[in-house]
């Protein structure tokens, strides 16, 4: 593994290595009817290849294999769950540069932000290799005296993921990693902009010994038909989306019917604070990185600067050099750092976000611009001047666009900060301790970043309040979301 690419991959080579049809019964199998859709590169809006699409029919096919196996999954000793994770492990490591490529081919993305990926989300596989032979359970007594307590932690059952295109790796393996773990057996469904990675990892679980069946996965362009396929039967009994809120909202909807569990990682928009006592080059690179990490398609990213008065001339001058250095291009050419955006539809809703933050009253310091040509670019923006509360800061940007906004008082900004129907992850940079743990308690989201810009951890839980979900990801609690308790009383 490599922290940057150091040879020159042959795209072409990597897509070839990757099977492109439904990953079913532990093999690349057509969809029925041989339907077939295209993925798209990004930087030239050309076509990489054609995978499979899978139906209504496939969906059932994929959940009758996997209802098959899951006993004899959920019997198989935790250690040799763990190993086989451990295995998929070895192999992610062995593979990242083709992995990178392959994420940097389907979503557009900068290839040093893939190769991350490829650390970042392989971790959530060695993490679940350790946690599958540590599930364990309770005893107590009854305080009556009237008998004994045993509770018990057992898998969940089938399960189903849907996951989204800013991460294709990493949050498949986020759920994929715990599921496993936890004796589940479980379908995903990738977003149709980046199925491959999904496809990838599938077949290098495979190699890993997973028994056919445990693990599958649906490319569709048919996404609510085959999730409501899948969801309106009974022997699923867990879903796990990471994706938008309106979405989120109508897969609880539909899991409210059969009362199946549900973990939901839904939008995000973090407010990123800084105070006039924060240390400004420190809150400077904090920024940068909250905000261009993954070229801000990330549901953690910054999206609203609220910068004190004191600081925030010097502030945004900063973040504005920063920005500019950055170099635009196909992520997978020499030198880029800024990738396009994964869809024409994304680079409209980043452009239209702009105009609408200049609309109310902001300044483009920075880019602004939608380039000339092929691919879905858009550049690195920089906008101040806006209102706290101006309709571009109700909204996910999902692009590398950072919109500052001043604040005068502690009170003022929390309450700004507070203002949204999200509380997924916020920052802020102070240098003062009280003001720091008043203000982590203050705010309200599932994460908080103190003089940090990246707060994503394997060994934390990943997660949001408010309408930015229900459950948590990685840590000790990451597990939870898959195991079911049992209380036998005992004489
Ligand atoms: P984004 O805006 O990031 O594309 P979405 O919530 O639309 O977020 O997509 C996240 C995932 O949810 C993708 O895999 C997508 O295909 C899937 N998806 C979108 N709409 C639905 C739906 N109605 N039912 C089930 N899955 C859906």
């Amino acid at each position: 593994m490599t922290d940057t690419a150091t040879q020159v991959l042959d795209p072409q080579a990597v897509l070839d290595g990757v099977p492109t049809g439904l990953w079913i019964g532990g093999e690349s199998v057509p969809a029925t009817g041989g339907a077939t859709f295209t993925v798209i590169d990004p930087a030239t809006e050309e076509s990489l290849t054609e995978v499979a699409d899978a139906t209504v029919e496939d969906a059932k096919r994929a959940l009758d294999v996997a209802a098959g196996v899951a006993g004899d999954w959920a019997a198989t000793p935790p250690r040799e769950r763990g190993e086989i994770l451990r295995r998929a492990f070895e192999l992610v490591a062995e593979r990242a540069d083709d992995l990178a490529m392959l994420m940097t081919l389907e979503l557009g993305r900068a290839l040093p932000d893939s190769l991350a990926e490829t650390k970042y989300g392989n971790e959530f596989l060695r993490w679940f290799a350790e946690e599958a032979v540590r599930i364990d359970g309770r005893f107590t007594h009854s305080p009556a005296g009237t008998g004994r307590i045993l509770v018990t932690h057992g898998p969940v059952g089938p399960c189903l993921a849907i996951t989204p295109w800013n991460f294709p790796l990493a949050m498949g393996t986020r759920k994929i990693g715990p599921a496993l773990a936890a004796g589940n057996v479980m379908l995903v469904k990738p977003a149709h902009e980046t199925p491959l990675t999904m496809l990838a990892l599938a077949e290098i679980f495979a190699e890993a010994g997973l028994p056919g069946g445990v693990l599958s996965v649906l490319p569709t362009m048919n996404a609510k038909e085959v999730s409501s396929a899948i969801i309106t039967d009974d022997r699923i009994r867990k879903i796990s989306f990471t994706g938008s809120t309106p979405v989120g909202r109508n897969l609880l909807g539909q899991a409210a019917e059969r009362v199946q569990r549900t973990s939901m990682e839904l939008g995000g928009n973090a407010p990123f604070l800084v105070f006039d006592d924060a240390d400004v080059d420190k809150a400077v690179d904090g920024a940068f990185l909250a905000k261009m990490r993954n070229g801000g398609e990330a549901c953690t990213a910054a999206n609203r600067f609220l910068v004190q008065a004191g600081v925030a001339e010097e502030f945004t001058t900063k973040l504005t050099e920063k920005m500019a250095a950055v170099r635009l291009g196909a992520g997978y050419e020499d030198g880029v750092t800024l990738g396009p955006l994964v869809s024409a539809a994304q680079r409209d809703k980043v452009a239209e976000a702009v105009e609408s933050a200049v609309a109310h009253g902001g300044r483009v310091r920075l880019g602004g611009k939608v380039p000339e040509g092929k691919g879905f670019f858009y550049p690195a923006t920089v906008v101040d001047g806006v209102d706290p509360y101006a309709p571009v800061t109700r909204g996910e940007i999902f692009g590398p666009v950072a919109v500052v906004s001043t604040f005068d008082s502690e009170d003022e900004a929390i309450k700004a900060a507070n203002s949204t129907e999200y509380g997924l992850a916020a920052y802020f940079f102070s240098r003062d301790l009280d003001r720091a743990m008043r203000v982590a308690s203050r705010l309200d989201a599932g994460m908080v970043g103190v003089n940090r810009g990246v707060i994503s951890d394997v060994a934390a839980p990943f997660g949001g309040v408010k309408q930015s979900g229900i459950g948590r990801e990685g840590g000790a609690e990451g597990i939870d979301e898959y195991l079911t308790v049992k209380y036998v009383a005992l004489t």
